[in-house]
């Protein structure tokens, strides 16, 4: 309720704002939408890898406490008024108790891992972020635990010792040499004859999803996490619970959601399920999906704001990919990104100096559904997997806030700073052409026009244009237009050819030049993007 009186009163003092601060200049004129529900699960979210973000006690290593200190960055309460960088969810990387310094094995799935602070620093982030209407959810890593947690140690040590009937050992995917199915990984326990499966590592034994007791863990954990105010949970792994077997898996999530909503009817949840496009989409029938197609430097959006790609293709892929998915499920909604904490930072692969990474972030934020940006990639933070090494954490490089934070890089990482070339928080802040100011003005551009997340989209095909290209989205009986120029030069088109929709009003533009609208025809600088009512 708080968003719909905030954004009736920006309808009343947004024009009279227009003149007396700067930040507005690019948003917005005309009317806000005021009557939509905006507390919804169509959110901007923000992943943050805790140990690397920001240190409150000074052990180098970050902790949640370090993420409420840095909260009026994220988003001071307000996304609209360009203080902040407006996002309205977070997504956590793992919080609970593990041995590994990115957490996806966890020995105690009803802890916060002392590394990252109490249960008590949990509630007091869930709450903070709740009165800035901030959505938190969080990692779940299901399909396996830790091999230290205590259920996989009495199972290891019951078959030391011969005891066939201790309950722990059902508890995990161990099976005779016989009963091993080809293309799983598995592991010997001591020289008995049984072995634990286990795909990712030795050290992540694989959980038994046929086992009712298992299940049970998890309704418990599910209550447990949603009693402590998470909006919900991001699936690690969500493909390999039964692995290569696609329809068991999703009875399986089938049955996971339903628990979710009979505690929390709009429970959010989106899945890890790391294939190709037809790979993903059956997964929808359970809940959204991140859209790995657009992610990385060979996904739709990078090689469409690298020019590798026409505009128009984008728009294509993204029109028939979300009609695929809502042939799978007409409530779905989409997960655009560029990169996550598995991946090469994008920065390496789009140009911030030339205007590319901001073109990026203007055709995954400018987008149908709920896009998801990973910490560090609004100020151009920089971080790659070196071929030679297993360094993933590389990409999971400390936050450069360059103020004196003392959170330290993780454990194993070989990136030199000096390769850090687009400059800390400090820098960008107060620097207007910042990419960390590029990406807070497409934000606010997002939140200020609801349907262009929310809205059903019209596919408008600009023939004989490679640069130039953009969609109509309805929402609550408002059409606006959205439009990308990837070139680098100015292009000027009259829209009253392509579409009927009279268009009177710029709602704001983002990018290297900026935008005007005479009559219909449309004047759209080169790596600029721009949305119109
Ligand atoms: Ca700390
Ligand atoms: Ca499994």
């Amino acid at each position: 309720m708080k968003k719909i009186i905030l954004l009736i009163l920006l309808g009343f003092t947004g024009i009279a704002l227009l003149g007396c601060n700067s930040t507005r200049e690019y948003v917005v004129e005309g009317e806000n939408l005021a009557s939509a529900n905006l507390d919804d699960n169509y959110r901007t979210y923000y992943e943050i890898f805790v140990g690397a973000f920001s240190d409150s006690n000074e052990d180098g290593m970050g902790d949640l406490q370090g993420i409420i200190n840095r909260l009026d960055y994220l988003n001071d309460g307000d996304p609209n008024n360009g203080k902040s960088l407006g996002i309205d969810g977070i997504w956590l990387m793992p919080i609970m108790e593990s041995n590994s310094y990115h957490k996806y094995d966890v020995s105690d799935y009803k802890s916060i891992d002392t590394d990252y602070g109490t249960l008590e620093d949990f509630a007091a982030l869930t709450a903070a972020c709740e009165a800035r209407g901030i959505n938190v959810i969080i990692d779940l890593v299901l399909n396996h635990t830790s091999s230290a947690h205590s259920w996989f140690r009495a199972a290891k040590a019951a078959i030391r010792d011969g005891d066939l009937t201790n309950k722990y050992i059902d508890y995990y995917s161990i099976v005779t040499a016989a009963e091993k199915k080809s293309g799983h990984a598995y592991e010997q326990i001591y020289d008995s004859g049984y072995y634990y499966e286990c795909n990712f590592s030795t050290s992540m034994p694989e959980l038994n999803m046929d086992n009712p007791e298992v299940l049970a863990e998890i309704e418990s954990i599910i209550a447990f996490w949603l009693n402590l105010g998470v909006s919900g949970f991001r699936l690690d792994a969500a493909k390999y619970v039964y692995l290569n077997d696609t329809t068991k898996n999703i009875a399986f999530w089938n049955w996971f959601m339903d628990e979710c909503k009979a505690i929390k009817e709009d429970v959010y949840v989106v899945g890890e399920v790391w294939s190709g496009d037809a790979s993903i989409l059956p997964y929808y029938e359970s809940f959204s999906n991140f859209d790995f197609g657009m992610s990385q430097n060979m996904g739709a959006i990078a090689t469409t704001a690298n020019s590798e790609d026409t505009v128009n293709f984008f728009v294509n892929y993204l029109c028939s990919y979300r009609r695929s998915v809502e042939a799978v499920n007409p409530n779905a909604i989409l997960t655009p990104f560029i990169s996550n904490h598995d991946m090469n930072r994008s920065a390496g692969y789009l140009s911030v100096t030339d205007g590319r990474m901001q073109m990026a972030a203007n055709l995954y934020l400018l987008t149908y559904g709920t896009p998801f940006l990973y910490y560090g990639e609004e100020i151009g933070m920089k971080g790659v997997r070196f071929a030679t090494s297993n360094t993933d954490a590389n990409r999971r490089l400390a936050m450069l806030w360059g103020d004196k934070d003392p959170v330290m890089d993780p454990i194993g990482t070989s990136y030199d700073r000096e390769d850090q070339t687009n400059g800390t928080v400090k820098d960008q802040l107060n620097d207007a052409s910042s990419i960390y100011n590029h990406y807070k003005k497409v934000i606010m551009i997002r939140n200020a026009n609801p349907e262009i997340a929310r809205g059903t989209y019209t596919q408008l095909t600009f023939t004989g244009y490679s640069n130039f290209g953009g969609f109509l989205s309805t929402y609550e009986d408002s059409t606006v237009g959205v439009f990308h120029n990837t070139s680098e030069n100015p292009i000027t088109i009259d829209l009253s050819t392509y579409t009927e929709i009279d268009f009177s009003v710029i709602r704001g533009y983002a990018g290297k030049g900026a935008a005007s609208l005479s009559g219909q025809t449309l004047t759209l600088d080169g790596l600029t993007s721009v949305v119109i009512r």
